[in-house]
């Protein structure tokens, strides 16, 4: 059994509309001052500790893409959204366990953090059969510490480095590569780190000329995001507010 999502209340409804308005404003500003088409970038609405009914009323406020980090959460708020009738766009954009997999490929139309080659053919294996391919992106790991996150540049590691990986989702038969995301490392500034990231797109577009996807900017750094190249911004905190745990 799906529940069926609670409207919110009208002060949510209105907290909603205020906090989009004022990010659409700020992807506006950022895109102009980089000379970029405002339809360049995708805003993602992360919605991860918030419930359901909030990415009903922001579907409803014309948001059409929404993220979440954690399947757990994610699968059942998903079922309770499309109960509603509502649909949008699901992107998944935490570290992925081989082994959600399958949950994962059942809702989400894009998955951001792949960042294995044998996360990309576990989750291929999961997407075999489904109605549409699943877009995928790889994780970049901007500072190249292994000990986090993310596939690593310039490496020839045959599980972890970006070849290696971008390679095994191109060759995928159920899933599509669509581009690159990252995170800023804690301690960098983000032009730092955005700048890194764009010459890492730009070494990765030479090889995978089709794959222009480049997920990067959060609350916090849309603006120099936008500014390297984004296609796609994050946005959790400044569109719902501050979450009651960091994660
Ligand atoms: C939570 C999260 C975001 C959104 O962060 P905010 O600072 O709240 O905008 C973006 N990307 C990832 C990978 C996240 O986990």
């Amino acid at each position: 059994m799906t529940d069926y999502p609670a409207p919110v209340r009208p002060d949510r409804r209105a907290d909603l509309a205020a906090g989009l308005a004022r990010v659409q404003a700020r992807i506006a500003d950022a895109c102009v001052q980089a000379g970029r088409d405002r339809s360049e970038v995708t805003m993602i609405a992360v919605t991860k500790t918030y419930p359901a009914g909030d990415v009903v009323a922001l579907a409803g406020l014309g948001v059409t893409d929404v993220g979440e980090n954690r399947d757990q959460e994610a699968a059942p708020k998903a079922a309770e959204v499309a109960a509603a009738g509502v649909d949008v766009r699901w992107h998944f954009i935490g570290q992925l366990q081989r082994n959600k997999a399958r949950s994962v490929v059942r809702y989400a139309d894009v998955v951001h953090s792949v960042d294995s080659v044998r996360l990309a053919r576990a989750l291929d294996a999961a997407a075999t059969g489904r109605d549409r391919p699943l877009d995928a992106l790889v994780q970049v790991s901007i500072d190249g510490d292994p000990a986090r996150g993310g596939a690593l540049p310039d490496s020839a590691d045959p599980d972890r480095g970006l070849g290696a990986v971008a390679e095994a989702l191109a060759g995928a038969g159920a899933v599509r590569l669509a581009g690159l995301m990252a995170v800023a490392p804690l301690g960098w500034e983000p032009e730092r780190a955005f700048a890194r990231l764009a010459e890492v797109a730009a070494g990765f577009r030479a090889v995978h000329p089709e794959a222009v996807a480049l997920s990067a900017g959060m609350s916090g750094d849309l603006e120099q995001a936008v500014a390297y190249g984004a296609t796609h911004v994050r946005v959790g905190s400044a569109l719902l507010g501050m979450r009651p745990t960091l994660r």
